[in-house]
């Protein structure tokens, strides 16, 4: 038996995984407790996009696990499902400092060995004519996804409950303890072999309080908004300077999205509404048309580094594995993260270069 602690995108993929290899799952969530970062996630699948110079394993993983995600969009019927588009992402110029921009980031891209295109205010306009006749241009990068995160839970936990296994709903679990033949959350022994961390932004504080480990976490708040635009305004994922947008198979854009250092606070405050109105008033004609549906707010789980947190904190128990920390990347990085969950557990080996993900690099 395998314990996963969290039920949001990593837990359930994980869950998903381990029972399709014939593993035995349980699943424990308190989610009443805390707004979990996929309810406010876009669901971009944009590895290029998202690449920082400073990155580059991490951009390594986030297109391999974006390869997986390409081998789903082979399945129809799994696509419409889950809302898996394949199609491709515009950074748009609305100035000529933004083209300029946009100008360094295509040489950055062709470093990482992308080829991304410079298109013309014609050219960029006869790709998404709903766009402002005034900007400047834009940058074509093929191929940089979307999935819907809200059908992918859906789908997830309905996969997961065909095996025969429910998420378990718990109170705020405060402590972990590994015992020889089972593993113990706050007073409750389950006969287990492993626990997987997959708690989002609220692991480290339950590893600190359970086996005092400190990891460098940060939550980064996010808000975002769901707009109905009443009829398909986009083919493309439109990225400008400060928020992007994908519109959803139902006329739904989904439009991000702040990111703010406030605790765990997911209250949304005027300022971060203030942010994304005002962007979005910049940026798109016709505002008298579009209807707000709903404003989110999650948090990410952020460490210093950047980059996730996924393995074992072999200095406690090769059976305690961690699987949180995905930052902005959580949706994307999902199926390669169960992946290498899964081959930890069944002691597969594979070629991921893990130095960076690994818990051992904080030296506990
Ligand atoms: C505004 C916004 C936009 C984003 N856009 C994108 C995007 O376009 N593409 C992308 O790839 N990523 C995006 N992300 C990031 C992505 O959503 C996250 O990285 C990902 O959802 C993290 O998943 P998780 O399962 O680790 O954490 P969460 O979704 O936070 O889930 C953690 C779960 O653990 C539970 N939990 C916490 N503590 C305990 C406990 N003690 N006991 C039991 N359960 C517990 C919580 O209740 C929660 O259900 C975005 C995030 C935000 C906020």
């Amino acid at each position: 038996m395998n314990i996963i602690l969290g039920a949001g995108i990593i837990g359930l993929f994980i869950g998903y995984n381990l029972l399709k290899k014939g593993q035995k799952v349980e699943i424990f969530d308190n989610s009443e407790y805390h707004n979990a970062a996929w309810k406010a996630s876009v669901g971009m699948l944009a590895p290029v996009i998202e690449a920082k110079t400073d990155e580059y394993d991490l951009y390594k993983l986030m297109t391999k696990s974006k390869s997986i995600w390409d081998n789903f969009l082979l399945d129809n019927r799994l696509s419409k499902k889950i809302g898996l588009k394949k199609n491709s992402s515009l950074l748009i110029a609305e100035n000529y400092d933004d083209l300029e921009k946009i100008k360094i980031k295509k040489k950055f891209f062709k470093n990482l060995g992308f080829n991304s295109q410079l298109l013309s205010v014609n050219e960029t306009l006869k790709i998404e004519p709903e766009l402002n006749s005034n900007i400047v241009g834009s940058l074509y990068c093929s191929n940089q996804n979307q999935v819907n995160p809200f059908f992918l839970r859906n789908f997830l936990i309905s996969e997961i409950n065909s095996f025969g296994v429910n998420i378990k709903k718990l109170g705020e679990v405060k402590k972990i303890r590994i015992l020889k033949n089972s593993i113990e959350l706050d007073n409750t022994q389950i006969n287990a072999k492993n626990i997987i961390i997959a708690c989002g932004a609220w692991s480290s504080n339950l590893l600190k309080k359970s086996f005092n480990i400190s990891l460098p976490t940060i939550p980064f708040k996010g808000v975002s908004l769901l707009i109905d635009a009443g009829r398909e305004l986009f083919k493309n994922n439109i990225w400008f300077k400060n928020i992007y947008v994908t519109q959803r198979s139902d006329n739904i854009l989904s439009i991000g999205a702040t990111e703010q250092q406030r605790g765990f606070d997911d209250k949304i405050r005027m300022d971060e509404l203030y942010f994304l109105t005002k962007n979005i008033w910049q940026s798109f004609p016709e505002l008298e048309n579009l209807k707000l549906v709903d404003i989110k707010s999650g948090i990410r789980p952020g460490i210093v580094d950047g980059n996730p947190v996924i393995g074992s904190i072999e200095c406690i128990s090769e059976k305690l594995i961690c699987a949180f920390g995905h930052y902005r990347h959580g949706i994307l990085l999902a199926p390669i993260t169960a992946e290498i969950i899964c081959d930890i557990i069944l002691k597969n080996k594979n070629n991921i270069h893990k130095d960076f993900f690994s818990p051992q690099r904080f030296n506990l």
